[in-house]
């Protein structure tokens, strides 16, 4: 799996911002808390200058103009006491030269200072408090600056004229940056475009900019510390996170952007313990109609007509999500060209050379709020790739048509391909494919050099209902067929295993469905006689036993049918009604054994049909709402899988939950693996200090959430049952936990999910027996086990029995160590009692270091157990 390498760009571009696969960074779609932003900050922009001279490609030509912008020799000043501050953020010149950049649009948009200065940044919570501190040793910012570059989009120059007095030092410091300034000027250049395209000629009068448009401001700051060296500061008004510290570091495997702090400063009354929630996104695409030509192996040829809806008014630049392989040749609006631009516009650019993912379409006009446009995109690129003999890797798989992430719409997928292959999509097929004569291969040859009849399929997919995302696989398959009730369910695969991951850009390869069964390991040669086609009707089954089981569970299956492609590598991942399978979930015990893998690990790959199915419910029906959330889907699916797993074998149940732990509990250097950080900082989990951070923490401590949560309403249930008149065990301790899984899926399908909603509806049926400080809220849980790392050590001091006679007492202390101060956990205490089975006596919340119990226990007691089935998260 490829380490998460994502260029500043992307990062801040893309308004899902953060890291990893466009996928993995959805934001709210409707409903979402606007009213907890901060409150609106109003730039002081220069007055409007319009562009002098029209050019062919004004954007375009606007576009490089900011991505190269150079020093102004004129405006080179000596610079003292002067604040830059931000909500969130506070940078201070104290003294110093500062050269701005040459005006563009009649505007300065950057500066380059040096001397002495200082950045004070405090993040908002646990989880940002320990990422900094993982890198920067401290859980504030505070540190001493010599050097800063800075890009706006407002007006900073201005509110820094009474700071600035002429200087003698003009001529050394422009002869010392004037070369370097303008290489580090690209970064913010898409940026920059989406707040300046408003000043380009428009084929409307001009008028002011729209409010919103106004509220528009980015500082992006290029810091170089004392004591940690360079590093990157964003704020931005209008991201999901406004504020974000971020460092490129080179690590084993690559470079990183280590995110140390990301968020929006809190708004006044709101939750101290998770992060603000994301507002609207600046437009959204409802429904796609996609015409592809796919020619194996390598080509894709499409046409994507998208229905936009604007959302934020006043914009002209509108960014799209699409793979950096695929070239771009039109852009239309009702039947209208519009000026694009995508990476062979900027051939020789800082960013040609990086590459990137996003296409920026400038309208001739400003868009109003509420206005509804239909784009039609036409491209093409190599994006696929035979790994072995009919297997391909189906690269780009998530930017292979235009998007803003995980979003929910309806698809309608048109596929011409080589009636030698097998093509599978998201969505239902729309009757048989037809074949009509395939007039871009005349004269196409099969591999052995025979003549290939000159003809092509094309078959249609249509979503039932709207999907995050759409996509397909091909493939000359052997297929197996399985019923689960109803849904019918295929399985595909080839004879061979096929080594290579998908050609995607690095960090976007991952999306709803991706597990690792052994990404920590090498991956053994595949020189063996493995075949998954040999046990392509095992995954079938698998899977169609998955399907009924959740179905049983979490609501009826979501879409038409289910089917499970191999694909090469070993990540797999599970869309809407198509599974891209890794080779590995195809083998046979004996196959895997053969592989060297631990006996966990072997079983997490078979639990892989699953674990993917899982996630037909659990983020395809129910998709995360940001980055942070993603480990909602990943917990779930691989406590799905487990559940599933449970009743028909115990013990690999335990064998690996205790393997999630164990790894959790490894070393890296002097630090715990759990110390990559909290579930919610989701795909800056891969860090350099952690690159396989995420894995680890959002499938294993993200699984083990779970089964805390779990475990805490069956106790609830052994408890009430205690106290029944039958003293029976309850006939299904289950029953709490999956009604509100149920409940989450009714209320969420085809919306997003957040990992608050995520806990209010626990908290909304949560039992007496388990609130804290006498309320439902699962606002210790948040804090202590969601936005925390630790796994505690856990322990009983000075248990005794109370009146040894009849022994109707217990008292002793429980000790949480290795743990923070404030660390709060339900503990389960049960007594022994001789020839009995063990008693629950329910659960204790331990708050801190040291709590102290006193319980009735039943007569005969002999001890006091603590948590002997080992329900919590803690070191054994
Ligand atoms: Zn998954």
């Amino acid at each position: 799996m490829t380490v998460v390498i994502r260029n500043v760009l992307l990062l801040r571009i893309a308004r899902c911002i953060l890291i990893a696969s466009p996928l993995c960074t959805v934001e709210a779609s409707t409903s979402v808390a606007q009213n907890v932003a901060p409150p609106p900050v109003v730039a002081t922009h220069p007055p409007v200058q319009p562009v002098a001279q029209p050019t062919a490609h004004p954007a375009e030509d606007l576009f490089l103009r900011l991505g190269k912008v150079g020093l102004d020799p004129a405006r080179v000043y000596h610079v003292r006491d002067a604040h830059i501050d931000r909500p969130g953020l506070y940078l201070t010149l104290e003294d110093g030269t500062i050269g701005f950049t040459q005006d563009i649009l009649g505007r300065a948009t950057g500066a380059l200072f040096e001397g002495e200065g200082e950045v004070l940044v405090f993040p908002p919570d646990r989880a940002e408090r320990s990422s900094l501190a993982l890198f920067t040793g401290s859980a504030i910012l505070e540190e001493k600056i010599s050097f800063g570059y800075v890009r706006f989009n407002d007006g900073t120059y201005e509110d820094l004229k009474p700071h600035l007095k002429p200087t003698a030092d003009a001529t050394a410091f422009l002869s010392k940056w004037t070369t370097q300034a303008p290489d580090w000027a690209a970064a913010d250049a898409f940026r920059l475009l989406e707040t300046y395209a408003a000043l380009l000629p428009s084929s409307e009068p001009s008028h002011e900019p729209a409010r919103e448009a106004r509220q528009d401001r980015i500082l992006h700051s290029r810091l170089f510390g004392a004591k940690l060296g360079a590093f990157d500061i964003f704020y931005d008004s209008l991201s999901a996170e406004q504020v974000q510290v971020l460092q490129l570091t080179q690590a084993e495997g690559g470079s990183y952007y280590d995110i140390w702090m990301s968020f929006t400063p809190k708004a006044r009354g709101s939750d101290p313990t998770l992060p603000q929630e994301v507002g609207p996104d600046a437009f959204e695409i409802p429904s796609y109609k996609i015409q592809a030509r796919i020619t194996p192996p390598h080509r894709l040829e499409a046409e994507a007509t998208c229905d936009l809806h604007i959302v934020r008014e006043g914009q002209r630049a509108l960014l799209f999500e699409l793979s950096r392989y695929l070239l771009v040749t039109g852009v239309e609006a009702s039947g209208e060209p519009l000026e694009f631009i995508h990476n062979p516009s900027v051939t020789g650019s800082q960013l040609a050379r990086q590459g990137n993912d996003m296409v920026a379409v400038v309208f001739p006009r400003t868009l109003k709020a509420g206005e509804r446009i239909t784009l039609k995109f036409t491209y093409g690129g190599d994006v696929l790739s035979e790994e072995a003999n009919g297997l391909l890797a189906v690269g780009a798989r998530g930017t292979w048509y235009p998007n803003r992430g995980l979003r929910m719409a309806n698809f309608d997928l048109v596929f011409a391909y080589p009636p030698e292959w097998t093509l599978l999509a998201t969505g239902t097929r729309t009757g048989a494919d037809e074949i009509r004569p395939d007039n871009a291969r005349p004269n196409a040859t099969r591999p052995d050099g025979a003549p290939l009849t000159p003809e092509e399929l094309h078959s249609r997919w249509i979503s039932s209902r709207p999907v995050p995302v759409a996509g397909f696989n091909l493939g000359r398959y052997v297929k197996a067929t399985a019923k689960a009730g109803s849904v019918l369910v295929e399985a595909y695969a080839t004879g061979e295993m096929g080594l290579a991951a998908p050609k995607v850009a690095p960090g976007l390869a991952s999306a709803p469905g991706k597990n690792l069964p052994d990404s920590s390991r090498p991956i053994p040669p595949f020189s063996d006689p493995s075949s998954p086609a040999r046990n392509v009707q095992v995954v079938a089954d698998r899977a169609a036993d998955a399907v009924t089981f959740f179905a049983e569970r979490f609501g009826s299956y979501p879409y038409g049918s289910l089917a499970l492609t191999q694909a090469p590598g070993p990540v797999s991942q599970g869309w809407p009604g198509l599974v891209f399978l890794s080779g590995y979930a195809f083998l046979s015990p004996e196959e895997l054994a053969s592989r060297n893998l631990r006996p966990a690990d072997s079983i997490l790959a078979r639990q892989t049909p699953a674990h993917e199915t899982a996630h037909q419910w659990w983020g395809d029906l129910v998709p995360w709402k940001s980055y942070r959330d993603q480990w909602i889907s990943e917990g779930l699916a691989s406590y799905c899988a487990l559940l599933e797993l449970e009743p028909e074998d115990p013990a690999a149940f335990r064998l690996v939950l205790d393997n999630y732990r164990d790894d959790l509990l490894q070393k890296k250097g002097d630090r715990r693996m759990s110390e990559a950080g909290a579930v919610t900082l989701g795909q800056r989990l891969n860090s350099s200090r952690f690159p396989l951070g995420y894995d680890l923490i959002a499938y294993g401590r993200g699984a083990w959430l779970f089964h805390m949560l779990r475990q805490m309403l069956r106790d609830d249930a052994t408890l009430a049952s205690q106290h029944s008149k039958s003293a029976s065990p309850p006939s299904n301790p289950d029953a709490l936990f999956m009604k509100i899984l149920l409940s989450v899926q009714e209320k969420y399908a085809g919306k997003s999910l957040s990992t608050r909603e995520l806990l209010d509806e626990f908290a909304a049926r949560w039992p007496k027996s388990l609130w804290f400080e006498g309320k439902p809220s699962l606002g210790w849980f948040a804090d202590s086990w969601i936005q925390g790392t630790s796994v505690p050590i856990m322990e009983l001091k000075n248990a005794k029995i109370l009146h040894p006679k009849d022994a109707t007492s217990a008292t002793g202390t429980i000790v949480q160590r290795d743990a923070p101060y404030d660390l709060i956990t339900p503990v389960p205490l049960y007594a022994e009692v001789p020839g009995k089975p063990l008693v629950l006596l329910g659960r204790i919340f331990a708050d801190g270091p040291e709590t102290t119990f006193h319980l009735r226990v039943p007569p005969g007691t002999r001890k006091i157990l603590l948590d002997p089935q080992a329900t919590l998260l803690r070191q054994r």
